[in-house]
């Protein structure tokens, strides 16, 4: 895929994370009703939304990583052995740092 191509879609994915991440905070901060039962079903999905805030957080910063990457030129070089990631390896897996030798 095109490198510029690939910037594209990334910042993309960018934005609609942290739309989601935005919203997720938003509604944890939501003041909580008052029924017991009520409490507690929210927080057991406060808890789920807290797990999905931390898997978006963590996609949000290998995104960043990635436009960094493709910034500085060295999107498709292995960050450990400096070899070239195949375009393959890196349709599939686009915010990979390295090649399949290096991560298997
Ligand atoms: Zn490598």
């Amino acid at each position: 895929m095109d490198i510029k191509v690939t910037k594209i879609l990334l910042r993309e994915r960018l934005a609609d994370k942290s739309r989601h991440l935005e919203k997720i905070t938003t509604s944890l901060r939501a003041e909580h009703s008052k029924s017991f039962s009520e409490q507690a079903m929210e927080r057991e999905s406060d808890e789920v939304k807290e797990q999905l805030k931390d898997s978006i957080t963590t996609e949000i910063n290998q995104i960043r990583t990635a436009l960094d990457r493709i910034d500085s030129g060295n999107y498709s070089q292995c960050s450990k052995c400096d070899g070239a990631i195949s375009a393959q390896r890196l349709a599939a897996l686009p915010y990979t740092q390295l090649c399949i030798i290096c991560a298997a």
